[in-house]
């Protein structure tokens, strides 16, 4: 992100960062004389567009990470503007060596509330270990494949705006985890209750019971909608 400077070419649609290295160059003393060392990614870029309408961009502050903060790969988008328009600057990369792509957007950022997600793949792991069950036995694959559809389909029913969290993610500033209540507890259950034997749906309440905490595997992810609102040109 750095100083969240950059400039814009308006005639080729490019984008360079100005970084702290543009702005310093180095100095090398050789045989009595100071001979700078152009910082070369400005120069370059101000060769590129040498004549070309040129513009600077101050970025807003307002940033989306889709992919959390701790993926060097994964997309960012971040608002930035003339003074007059707003843009949506989003970053990418092929591979890591390579340096990053800017694709420009006439937009902004705006926050679209808050989705529901259950963590499938966490609860499918548990679901499969024998000392959840004990002393029964876990469920078969093709029953644990119900019970996740039909909870995700409790969750799609729920208003996120009643989910309180109370975990964040250490990796992803988008998402935070709130506590199955027992309402939502009930309702599964009351779902459960025409798919699996009586048994069976004795184990599946106890796993959840023990399950439901924002810590744990029951537990609801609440992630931040953020979209890109593109104006007309
Ligand atoms: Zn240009």
């Amino acid at each position: 992100m750095g100083n969240g400077k950059y400039i814009w070419c308006r005639n080729c649609e490019a984008i360079h960062h100005v970084s702290s290295f543009d702005r310093a160059p180095s100095y090398q003393i050789a045989s009595g004389e100071i001979h700078e060392i152009p910082a070369n990614d400005w120069r370059d870029f101000m060769g590129q567009h040498a004549g070309h309408k040129l513009e600077p961009l101050t970025a807003t502050g307002n940033n989306y990470f889709p992919g959390g903060s701790t993926d060097p790969m994964a997309a960012v988008y971040i608002e930035a503007s003339n003074g007059s328009e707003t843009l949506v600057l989003r970053l990418s990369r092929g591979s890591i060596e390579e340096s990053v792509r800017y694709e420009i957007m006439k937009g902004r950022l705006i926050e679209n509330g808050f989705g529901l997600e259950i963590q499938e793949k966490e609860i499918r792991k548990e679901m499969q270990l024998h000392f959840s069950w004990a002393p029964a036995a876990p469920l078969e694959d093709v029953k644990i494949n119900l019970f996740v559809t039909l909870f995700r389909e409790i969750v799609s029913e729920l208003d996120p705006k009643n989910v309180r969290t109370e975990e964040f993610s250490y990796s992803d500033d988008n998402i935070s985890y709130g506590q199955l209540d027992s309402s939502t507890v009930d309702a599964l259950m009351t779902r459960c209750a025409g798919h699996f034997l009586p048994v069976e749906l004795a184990s599946i309440r106890r796993f959840v019971e023990t399950h439901r905490e924002a810590g744990d595997v029951m537990a609801l992810i609440k992630r931040r909608a953020v979209s890109v609102e593109q104006h007309a040109e």
